[in-house]
């Protein structure tokens, strides 16, 4: 039915009486992403090399189903893999599907081969901002049409989604920048589309947390990603005082308005710690500073062009304590007792004054032992 072959002649010779159906599963679930087939329709004389020959890779082939295109392509060859796909108009409820696609952060080259062909070919893109989106998909050659998909809005967007996915046409999300749902909109859709039972496909890209850490040198093994704290200073530091003793390096989305503050709320209430400044990620003015926390708000105030921009701010893990041989002591015996992994944490915490976090982290790891 599918098979390495250079001559569509006699491909579409070995391909004849075979169900249209059969052929148009098996390329998609036998082909990968990169490799190529052609569409076509039963009414081509498939024995004859036509100049039109086109070939497509499975996904955008997929994204031609479900925008109901029928392709007249003859024949197919390419890197030696061809197959063809009768009666295409079939499959299309099964394709249609909602693909979560992130977008630059800044610099355009970010934009995956993959993330710029679903853009291409879907019939609806799903934007944080249309207008802001719209230069983008313009210069991809896009036909898609846009629907607003915002925070304020979320509920109703995903139920036009949703419409749009039962009628077999594929949509894709996008926020203003990065990956959506990662403190952008995205998350609701994303669930009703899931509750509604249609597909969803989450492309990887762009993303400021991941590409912050990758670039921070920070040793810790963990993360916790928390992006943006709360904007009113009692509420932010109420938080920080919750994450103070968190044993994972802490990673927050700020904004250039509030850097100042949040930098020296930071400092006050995680104490003498690194802090890596993550600033203008992919664009111009990328730049990504480490210091002690300390001294962080000095060098930011030592030139404005530090607080301009947009910021990703990574503080290393709370030390594990020093003195916690007792701590350990204490949470051996709990844990020896037959106490849960928490409930010992906690007790052994209590009893000693060594931090929790690290304490469950220990556990954890006595544990699998
Ligand atoms: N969804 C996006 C993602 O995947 O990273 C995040 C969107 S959030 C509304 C915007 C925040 O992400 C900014 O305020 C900043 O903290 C961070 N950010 C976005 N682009 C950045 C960049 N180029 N450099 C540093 N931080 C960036």
């Amino acid at each position: 039915m599918l098979c390495r072959q250079d001559d569509p002649a006699a491909l579409a010779r070995r391909n004849a009486g075979t169900s249209a159906a059969e052929i148009a599963a098996a390329a998609l679930t036998h082909f990968n992403k990169d490799q190529r087939f052609a569409v076509t329709t039963d009414q081509v004389d498939l024995a004859t090399p036509h100049p039109e020959i086109a070939l497509y890779d499975a996904l955008t082939a997929a994204f031609q189903i479900a925008c109901r295109q029928r392709l007249g392509f003859a024949a197919a060859r390419r890197g030696g893999i061809v197959g063809f796909c009768l009666h295409a108009e079939k499959m299309t409820e099964e394709f249609a599907a909602l693909y979560v696609v992130p977008t630059p952060l800044g610099n355009m080259a970010d934009l995956t081969r993959r993330a710029e062909e679903v853009l291409r070919t879907v019939r609806w893109v799903a934007a944080e901002d249309t207008r802001h989106s719209g230069p983008l998909l313009k210069q991809l050659g896009s036909q898609a049409k846009t629907l607003p998909a915002h925070q304020h809005n979320e509920h109703e967007a995903a139920a036009r989604i949703v419409e749009r996915l039962q009628a077999g046409e594929s949509v894709a999300l996008i926020s203003d920048a990065g990956t959506p749902g990662i403190s952008d909109p995205g998350a609701r859709v994303v669930a009703a589309v899931r509750a509604a039972g249609c597909k969803v496909v989450p492309l990887p890209g762009p993303c400021a947390a991941t590409t912050a850490l990758s670039g921070s040198g920070l040793l810790d093994e963990h993360f916790l990603f928390y992006g943006f704290l709360p904007s009113k200073g009692g509420q932010r530091r109420h938080v920080l005082e919750e994450l103070r003793e968190h044993p994972y390096a802490l990673v927050f989305y700020e904004a250039p308005h509030r850097v100042l503050e949040t930098v020296a709320d930071l400092a006050t209430v995680l104490g003498d710690r690194t802090l890596v400044i993550g600033r203008e990620l992919t664009k111009m003015f990328e730049s990504i500073h480490s210091c002690p926390l300390g001294e962080a708000l000095e060098w930011m105030k030592g030139d404005p062009n530090r607080q301009r921009g947009e910021f990703v701010l990574m503080v290393s893990g709370a030390p594990v304590d020093a003195d916690d041989g007792e701590g350990e002591r204490v949470l051996k015996l709990l844990l020896a007792e037959g106490l849960p992994v928490k409930q010992s944490a906690k007790l052994a915490s209590a009893i000693t004054g060594a931090a929790k976090n690290a304490l469950y982290e220990r556990a954890l790891a006595l544990k699998a032992e």
